[in-house]
C-alpha cells in the first residue's frame, strides 16, 4: 500500500473521530457517498456496493451493511463480525482487497445502518480470517489497533488475545447501542425537545419512558423522548411527567415555587401542554409506556 494511501487512511479515521464527538458518533449515508475532502483530495468514505474503494485507493476503506440488507450475516455480539463476500466469486476485486487487507492487516471502517440512512461508524476493523468455502471474511475491532499509527507496520502488532477483544468490544458495544438510541429518537423528533421545542442537537437527549434499569426499557424508539438536558434531567427527576395522553405534567410543589425565569418558562408555563410527536406514528411514544412511567411521577407528586 502506498504511503499516501496509508496516511490518507489515518486522516479519514482522525476526520470520523472529531465528528463523532461533535454529532454523536452517526453519519448521514449521503455525506459519505458525497465523501469529504482532505489534502485537496475528494475521498468517497462508502458507497452503494457493500464494499468500497475510494478512487485511486489499492484497498478498501470500509464495508457497510445496511438495516435487513443482505451483508451481514450476523450482528456482531460475541465481537466477530462475518461478512459476505461480494457475489459468489472469491477473486472478485472487492474480495481479493478484503483478503489483501487481511493479509496486511489494514484497518478498515465497518458502517453499519442503524435506521433510514444513517451510519454508525465502527472502526479500527481488522479482517482476522478468511473463509472462501463460506463465502465471507471474519472481522473485529481490536483495541491493539486503536492507537495505530501511520508510520507504524499494523503487522509489527500482534492481536489481542480473545479475552481482552471480547471484554473492549462488551464497552464499545453499550456506546455504540446508546449512540444509536439516542441518533434514532433525537431524528425521530426532528432534533428537538418534545416539551420545549429547543433545537439544539449537542442539548438534546433521547431520554427512556420506562428506565433502562428495568427489563422493558427497552432502547427503541417507542420507548424514548427527545428531550433537552434540563427537560431530560427534570423528566427523570420526576419534576416534569408526560400523561399517556401527551400532555406535560409539572409536580405540584414545583408549581407553588417562586424564582426566576427559567423556573417560570422552562416548567412552570409548560404545565399542561403538549408534547411534540414524531411525524410517523409508528415512531411515537407507547402509550402503555407513558402509563408505567407516569403512575411514579403521580407517586412522586
Ligand atoms: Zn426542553
Amino acid at each position: 500500500m502506498a504511503m499516501d494511501e496509508r496516511a490518507l487512511r489515518f486522516k479519514v479515521f482522525d476526520y470520523l473521530r472529531a465528528r463523532s464527538v461533535e454529532e454523536g458518533g452517526i453519519f448521514d449515508g449521503r455525506e459519505l457517498n458525497a465523501g469529504i475532502t482532505i489534502d485537496d483530495r475528494r475521498l468517497t468514505l462508502k458507497g452503494q456496493n457493500g464494499i468500497w474503494y475510494p478512487a485511486g485507493f489499492s484497498l478498501p476503506i470500509s464495508i457497510t451493511t445496511v438495516a435487513n440488507g443482505p451483508y451481514r450475516l450476523d450482528d456482531m455480539g460475541d465481537g466477530i463480525l462475518t461478512y459476505a463476500y461480494r457475489g459468489q466469486d472469491p477473486e472478485h476485486r472487492d474480495n481479493r482487497g478484503l483478503r489483501e487487507a487481511m493479509r496486511t492487516r489494514t484497518p478498515l471502517i465497518y458502517f453499519k445502518e442503524v435506521h433510514r440512512y444513517r451510519y454508525q461508524a465502527i472502526w479500527p476493523l481488522i479482517i482476522i480470517d478468511d473463509d472462501p468455502s463460506a463465502l465471507c471474511v471474519r472481522a473485529c475491532v481490536d483495541p491493539a489497533y486503536e492507537n495505530l499509527q501511520p508510520s507504524t507496520n499494523p503487522l509489527d502488532i500482534p492481536l489481542s488475545p480473545i479475552d481482552l477483544r471480547r471484554y473492549a468490544w462488551a464497552q464499545t458495544r453499550q456506546r455504540l447501542h446508546q449512540e444509536a438510541f439516542r441518533d434514532i429518537v433525537v431524528t425521530a423528533y426532528d432534533q428537538r425537545c418534545a416539551v420545549c421545542r429547543l433545537r439544539h442537537p449537542e442539548l438534546l437527549d433521547a431520554a427512556h419512558i420506562v428506565p433502562d434499569s428495568d427489563d422493558r426499557g427497552t432502547p427503541i424508539v417507542q420507548n424514548g423522548l427527545s428531550l433537552c438536558k434540563i427537560h431530560h434531567a427534570a423528566y427523570d427527576h420526576d419534576i416534569l411527567g408526560v400523561s399517556p395522553d401527551f400532555e406535560v405534567k409539572i409536580r405540584s410543589d414545583i408549581l407553588k415555587e417562586r424564582d426566576g425565569p427559567m423556573l417560570l418558562h422552562g416548567l412552570q408555563e409548560l404545565d399542561g401542554t403538549k408534547i411534540a410527536l414524531p411525524a410517523r406514528a409508528s415512531d411515537r411514544p407507547a402509550r402503555e409506556r407513558l402509563e408505567f412511567r407516569y403512575r411514579s411521577f403521580l407517586g412522586a407528586s
